[in-house]
């Protein structure tokens, strides 16, 4: 969700952001199908494949939420590695109804030896840094209710081993402190940017935390440039998102408000010029189901 609170000072919509993530952590998952009609797993699928981990690929799934990402990431992840040559939609990749092939149960220090620690040319080396960033995945949001909610999800989503390579920490994309420099191959943030207040200092914490080579990729609601489609998609969103969020959360301002920070978030060519002053190379994005959302992507070189 992704709330805007106009009127609201930085302050205010900082809190704001973070009591309305609490108060929906429990229905988030159950709203966004609701809301999407289900797509935005489709979005979800197609990001994690344009991502195309390999098996050593660590990544920082920053505004994480429930898991989301980081899931669709190791189901990759596993995918790939029980066939490197594996080619195929993402959809039957990633969709949970497809069986993958069973895990091979690991040897705790061949699976340490697999993931080390990473981080390791950055200034900082303390114990908390080292563990933070020793697995597959670090999933960071700044509300530990969708936290709590995500791990709670990821005892039945994954497997054992899945769960050894996933990390959560309760952080604020704005300022990442406690991961070292040049830490992770992957930065992907998801329906998070808009809900930060200064997304330029998102960026460059994004650009920070990267190691040289890394790739910032960013999945968020974004512009229908078609003016036909565009007013049906108005339709929709004034009209019945605030109207289910009353249904479903009993909450029809938030939705209104959710509507109106679409509106305003940068444009895809605003957004893309906000990745490149930050100091990435060759960002490019793509418009899925029309603009509604697209996905951005830039390298640190
Ligand atoms: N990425 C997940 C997904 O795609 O399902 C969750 C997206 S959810 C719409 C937005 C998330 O952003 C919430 O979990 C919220 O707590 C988090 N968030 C909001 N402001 C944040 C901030 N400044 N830093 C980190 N996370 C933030």
């Amino acid at each position: 969700t992704h709330f805007g609170f106009e009127t609201v000072s930085e302050a205010e919509k900082a809190h704001k952001v973070k009591s309305v993530f609490e108060n929906v952590a429990d229905r988030y998952d159950v709203m966004n199908d609701c809301m999407s009609a289900g797509v935005h797993r489709i979005w979800k699928d197609i990001f994690v494949h344009r991502i195309n981990p390999g098996s050593k690929t660590r990544m920082i799934d920053v505004a994480g939420g429930t898991g989301d990402i980081a899931f669709r990431f190791l189901k990759f992840q596993r995918a790939s590695a029980s066939d490197p040559f594996r080619v195929g939609s993402p959809i039957s990749v990633l969709d949970p109804r497809v069986e993958l092939p069973p895990e091979q149960p690991r040897a705790e220090n061949e699976a340490e030896a697999q993931y080390q620690a990473i981080g390791s040319q950055s200034q900082s080396n303390s114990a908390e840094n080292e563990e933070v960033t020793s697995r597959s995945v670090l999933v960071s949001d700044i509300n530990p209710r969708m936290l709590e909610v995500g791990q709670k999800r990821a005892l039945t989503a994954l497997s054992a081993n899945e769960q050894k390579r996933i990390d959560w920490l309760e952080a604020d994309a704005e300022n990442l402190a406690s991961i070292p420099d040049d830490s992770f191959d992957i930065y992907t943030i998801a329906f998070g940017i808009r809900n930060c207040v200064h997304i330029e200092n998102v960026i460059h914490e994004a650009y920070r935390v990267l190691k040289p080579g890394g790739r910032f990729m960013c999945l968020e609601f974004s512009h229908v440039p078609n003016s036909l489609l565009r007013w049906v998609y108005d339709q929709y969103s004034f009209q019945v998102i605030p109207a289910m969020g009353q249904v479903i959360a009993g909450d029809w301002d938030s939705y209104k408000y959710l509507v109106e920070s679409i509106r305003k978030f940068p444009s895809q060519d605003e957004f893309k010029s906000l990745i490149q002053e930050a100091g990435f190379r060759f960002v490019s994005y793509e418009n899925l189901t029309f603009g509604v959302t697209a996905i951005h992507s830039g390298y640190k070189i």
